[in-house]
């Protein structure tokens, strides 16, 4: 959907001031359940909520148009926009998805698969030969995930998508990271972008939610078919709030991404870290792909901290402004343990092969000042110092 705005104001001023019954500036909430009929046998605009509601789509057609897609489904969660795309599976085809994907998107497929819904193989994107052969397979659907969570691996979105859908494969990007205003999936080449609206986008921690976003307007039709025969679409509340916190998405973003790009190089410096893993830093594998399909290289930030387990509970036990809790993306700083929170659902087989060991921490980067975030990493990192050093393998 393209209107010429750029998206700063896009995000900022879509549906502002549109209000036709009173003039308002911001665009009313809508909670109504259902709708009058004009008449007999003639719907209006709108029937029931389920099926579409004005607040929802108003936040529909901002996220179409920042994704650059032609619709949008707005669901209840993340993972509901993710189910979505499953729902248009039928039994015995195969989705592609990455060995290190969300946690809850590895237990949803995982769960699905078992139920026969579908097959699925978790595979490393990177890997030239894992590729190849997972895609001689002929699937139905490759998700792609990038950068990952919470390893921040990135994926060279159009190679794969164009490869993907050399063998008829449909392709969805897991863009909850970066959001479009740093990651614009469809325009490199992927058929949907999927969002946790949880996460940036509606950035304030109060709101669960999810969104699909289509390039076809077909793959749209089916999308908003689905969603309303199962009844995901989120709550008309939730949307709006959703849609607030979206007007501040790009200078939100901006000072996120100045302060995790700080906590990233200080942690890299760092005698009680082993690892940084973040793209901004010229040492990750995927920096130079990160340079070339990314706007910027985002606010979260994960490393292995000095002593393994025992370093992981110190660190987490002394962090006063950081805060240890799931989830990301908000204006405050949080940090998660992926190995007994955001991925404990991954057997432990599964988290090795993906990289995910108990020494790892990942940072969701707020919006506090710079020197006060350091300042809290660096005294929580004085209580693992005296932690021996990481065996050699
Ligand atoms: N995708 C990613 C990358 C996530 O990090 C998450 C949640 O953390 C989800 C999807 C699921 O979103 P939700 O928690 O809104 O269901």
């Amino acid at each position: 959907m393209k209107t010429g705005k750029t998206a700063q104001t896009i995000a900022a001023a879509n549906g502002i001031a549109s209000d036709a019954a009173f003039g308002a500036v911001t665009p009313p909430i809508y909670l109504s359940t259902t709708y009058r009929f004009p008449g007999f046998k003639n719907p209006g605009s709108y029937e029931y909520s389920r099926m579409s509601n004005p607040t929802r789509d108003q936040l529909a057609d901002t996220l179409a148009q920042l994704e650059g897609g032609c619709g949008a489904v707005i669901t209840a969660t993340g993972m509901a926009a993710v189910d979505l795309l499953l729902a248009t599976l039928d039994r015995g085809q195969l989705v592609v998805a990455p060995h290190d994907c969300y946690g809850g998107t590895h237990r949803l497929l995982s769960l699905r698969a078992a139920k026969g819904h579908f097959d699925v193989a978790f595979v490393d994107q990177n890997s030239e030969a894992e590729l190849t052969a997972v895609l001689g397979r002929r699937p139905a659907l490759v998700l792609i995930e990038s950068p990952s969570n919470p390893l921040l691996r990135v994926t060279d979105i159009a190679r794969v998508a164009e490869r993907s859908k050399a063998v008829g494969a449909k392709v969805a990007v897991d863009n909850t990271f970066l959001s479009p205003a740093l990651q614009q999936p469809l325009a490199l080449g992927a058929d949907f972008a999927i969002h946790s609206t949880t996460k940036y986008l509606n950035g304030h921690s109060d709101v669960v939610g999810g969104a699909v976003i289509a390039a076809d307007p077909q793959d749209l039709k089916g999308l908003e078919e689905w969603a309303n025969a199962t009844g995901i679409t989120g709550a008309p509340f939730d949307a709006y709030l959703t849609l607030r916190g979206l007007r501040t998405l790009f200078p939100r973003l901006e000072h996120q991404q100045r302060n995790a790009s700080a906590v990233a190089d200080f942690l890299d410096r760092h005698s009680c870290v082993d690892a940084v893993h973040y793209p901004g830093l010229p040492s990750h594998p995927g920096h130079a792909t990160a340079v070339r399909q990314q706007r910027g290289f985002g606010a979260m930030v994960s490393f292995n901290v000095k002593g393994g387990t025992d370093g992981a509970r110190r660190f987490v036990e002394a962090v006063k402004l950081f805060t240890l809790a799931e989830s990301l993306g908000g204006v405050e700083s949080l940090v998660a343990h992926p190995a007994t929170m955001t991925h404990a659902s991954m057997d432990a087989e599964a988290r090795r092969v993906a990289g995910i060991d108990d020494s790892l921490l990942r940072l969701s980067v707020g919006l506090e000042g710079e020197a006060d975030l350091l300042a809290d990493l660096d005294q929580a990192l004085q209580s693992v110092a005296s932690l021996p050093d990481r065996a050699a393998p």
